[in-house]
């Protein structure tokens, strides 16, 4: 069988605070490879021991993104670049964040280690709206709205790829527009139906945003424990029913081809 080398592989799909606390999912994020690319984005508590169990080896990840300075978005930022430069020998890889990670606030130290900060290639500060560039790939930081301020939402677009990620945030009048055109949307869904939260969306939020955006196929992530005690499943079934968007629940270790959507053949998943 050819080898699939434009995929998602979700390591950690748990959020909030129950969750990330008696680890019902795993909070590491997820990996993009995509040729000449390994990503690994949001990595949380259980990221590398997460990659672990997965076919992706963390030894490969060239570039991090962290969102936000929430523990489940930025804990194993350091443990990531142990295993990229084989502590610290091998000078290498890049790390894309908010001011708030990589320098700290002023009431937090920065999640980044010093140690670290030397050992990587080169570190993107970013804030909404700004865009870096990695070869023919763009990566433009979105909007959000969630309980900080210093918190983005992303754009991955190249060749081979569009990739929308919403990161942490409330559903917005103009959170569709951040993400237009964008044919593979990954919402982070803390919770089922309409039990609506001041920080995060729910399956009725993210219904509203997949019929704007109408990307080709939409992932819900970053579950907290009602949405798991209500089946994300069935969450992502009453989405796709509702919009009419092919629509996948990632599951720990879920891994999704994306060469099918670039050239229009569907899509196909393995766990
Ligand atoms: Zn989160
Ligand atoms: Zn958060």
């Amino acid at each position: 069988m050819k080898e699939v080398n434009n995929r998602l592989v979700f390591i950690g799909t748990g959020g909030g605070r129950v969750v990330i606390s008696n680890q019902a999912r795993n909070a590491g994020g997820f990996v993009l490879q995509i040729p000449g690319v390994q990503m690994h984005i949001d990595p949380g508590p259980g990221a590398l021991s997460g990659t672990a169990r997965t076919k992706i080896r963390p030894a490969q990840t060239r570039v991090i993104i962290s969102t936000h300075e929430h523990t489940d978005h930025a804990n194993d930022i350091n443990a990531l670049i142990e295993a990229i430069t084989l502590g610290g020998i091998n000078k290498k890889g890049i790390l894309i964040s908010v001011p708030a990670v990589i320098d700290g606030t002023k009431e937090e130290l920065p999640w980044l280690r010093n140690y670290y900060k030397s050992k990587l290639d080169e570190i993107f500060k970013i804030k909404t709206n700004d865009k870096v560039k990695l070869g023919d790939l763009t990566v433009t930081a979105t909007k959000t709205q969630h309980d900080i301020d210093d918190c983005i939402g992303l754009r991955i677009e190249g060749p081979d790829v569009s990739i929308g990620y919403t990161s942490d945030t409330i559903y917005f009048k103009d959170l569709h527009k951040e993400f237009k055109d964008i044919a593979v949307l990954i919402i982070n869904v803390l919770r089922p139906g309409s039990d609506k939260w001041k920080t995060h969306m729910c399956t009725g939020d993210a219904i509203k945003l997949i019929e704007e955006v109408k990307p080709e196929l939409a992932i819900i992530t970053h579950f907290g424990q009602k949405m798991l005690n209500a089946n994300p499943l069935l969450e992502a079934r009453e989405i796709q029913k509702r919009t009419g968007v092919r629509t996948i629940a990632a599951d720990d270790r879920l891994e999704v081809n994306l060469e099918g959507i670039a050239q229009g053949r569907g899509v196909q998943t393995t766990l």
